[in-house]
């Protein structure tokens, strides 16, 4: 059966677990090849036993992506062994919260790591790919589409440079939707509200307890909810562009 995406390719950074694995399931479904990305071999294989059970068509790509090369390299191997690529969703990521006098060096470093530097080096080795695709492709467009968070529009106390990180995304999509939006090449932004993730459970001991006290009764998102959002996105015509979404969960303020 032929659905919106066949005969595309899809690559998903941080689909070994939460919004990009239920993401790259998603694009799957709808017929895009989807390249599932990575540190944790195991459980990317997990996620590409699961799409390949489904009938669908997928690619394990091991990478730590903070290292430029293998973020590079990750995007050519796609490439390689995919023939193309149509649609990036770069969703990996960390949140490593709590007050900014108190925060030990290395957590910064490895959010900026994550979530600005392997999303800027993912983006840059994609683009030319995407530009190529939005031209000679039968749907004519091509999608990069930057996972940000609630903490990109909303600043508060506790999570600074988790905000830096997701502000900074906010901007850079939207300057890039301006540079390459004559060449059909859509750059969306996707702001997750609180999802039912592993996402917390890289903070330190103490911080923990706090985010469970923030989240104590509130139905979370699903990651499938998000998914959801990026699917929507990615199967517009290729005359609409949607640039933002911002999903919360029902209860969050
Ligand atoms: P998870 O912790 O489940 O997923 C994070 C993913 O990022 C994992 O697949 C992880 O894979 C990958 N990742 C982390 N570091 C690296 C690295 N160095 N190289 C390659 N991949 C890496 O959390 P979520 O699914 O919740 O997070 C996904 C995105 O959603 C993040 O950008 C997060 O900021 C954002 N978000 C999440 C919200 C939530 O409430 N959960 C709310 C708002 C935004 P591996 O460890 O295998 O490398």
């Amino acid at each position: 059966m032929s659905s919106v995406l066949s005969d595309t390719v899809a690559l998903v950074t941080g689909a070994s677990s939460g919004i990009g694995a239920a993401t790259a399931r998603a694009l799957a479904a709808e017929g895009a090849a989807v390249a599932v990305v990575g540190r944790r071999r195991d459980r990317l294989d997990d996620v590409a036993g699961s799409i390949t059970a489904a009938g669908g068509s997928t690619l394990v790509v091991q990478a730590d992506l903070t290292d430029a090369a293998q973020a590079a390299g990750a995007v050519q191997r796609v490439v390689s062994e995919l023939g193309r690529l149509d649609t990036v969703v770069n969703n990996a990521g960390l949140m490593l919260t709590g007050p900014v006098a108190d925060a030990p060096a290395d957590e910064w470093e490895r959010m900026l790591a994550i979530n600005v530097n392997a999303l800027l080096e993912v983006t840059r080795a994609a683009l030319p790919h995407l530009r190529k695709a939005a031209q000679d492709s039968p749907r004519r467009v091509a999608d990069l589409v930057n996972i940000s968070s609630t903490a990109g529009r909303v600043a508060r106390p506790g999570t600074a440079v988790y905000n830096l990180t997701k502000f900074g995304v906010n901007g850079f999509t939207e300057a890039l939707r301006q540079e390459v939006m004559r060449e059909r090449v859509r750059v969306s932004v996707v702001e997750p509200g609180t999802v039912d993730t592993e996402l917390g459970s890289h903070v330190r001991a103490g911080i923990r307890e706090q985010i469970t006290r923030m989240t104590e009764g509130m139905e979370m998102l699903r990651p499938e909810d998000i998914a959801d959002a990026v699917t929507y996105i990615v199967t517009r015509d290729r005359r609409v562009a949607v640039n933002e979404v911002l999903v919360r969960a029902a209860e969050q303020t």
